[in-house]
């Protein structure tokens, strides 16, 4: 039977660039890797090619690739991907969703979040009682703004609040909810 390991994401912290002392590009003394075999033209497939197979091999290649979307870094090779290739990952970058993200987050680690993972944050943190000052703390915001946050939220449930409350009424008068007799022939 064979067995899989999925490691879990792990998200380099904000201004974090130690992963790049792990990169296979990295260039040092006993490993003369051309920085140029990283910036091919288009056409050069055999330099694609042969990057692609560093990177491959590269222990920090889904951190290399994070990086290059969250930075904006549009040019060369970066996570085995050419710039053609990662054009279409850098335009949805905005609706990343990722709850490892938000998981992280909420654990105190500082990492990069795209506005659908903080409004994740604020709910997550709302929903398990974090504090306004640990949730401002968390994403890197006033007191206040948090305070606004946590508002909200309890705006929009008192509104859901009232909206089930005037169904169920509605329901109620119309003789569908409440009624003991169900089963029994009329
Ligand atoms: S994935 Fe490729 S470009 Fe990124 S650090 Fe590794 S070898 Fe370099």
């Amino acid at each position: 039977m064979t067995t899989t390991t999925i490691t879990p994401a792990r998200h380099r912290q904000l201004g974090d660039h130690t992963w790049q002392d792990d990169a296979v590009c990295q260039r040092t003394e006993y490993n003369p890797v051309d920085p140029d075999l990283f910036f091919p033209e288009p056409d050069e497939t055999d330099k694609i090619a042969a990057a692609k197979v560093l990177c491959g091999q590269c222990p920090v290649r889904r951190t290399c690739l994070d990086a290059a979307l969250e930075g904006g870094d549009t040019h060369g090779i970066r996570g085995g991907m050419t710039e053609e290739e990662r054009e279409p990952l850098h335009e949805k970058l905005a609706h990343r969703l990722d709850y490892s993200r938000v998981n992280d987050t909420i654990a105190g680690r500082d990492i990069h979040l795209t506005q659908a993972e903080r409004r994740a944050v604020i709910y997550a943190a709302f929903r398990h009682g974090v504090t306004e000052q640990r949730l401002a703390w968390l994403l890197k915001v006033t007191e206040e703004h948090a305070q606004k946050k946590y508002r909200e939220l309890r705006r929009a449930q008192r509104n859901r609040g009232l909206e089930q409350n005037t169904e169920t009424s509605s329901l109620m008068a119309n003789g569908d909810l409440g009624r003991d007799d169900f089963g029994t022939a009329a």
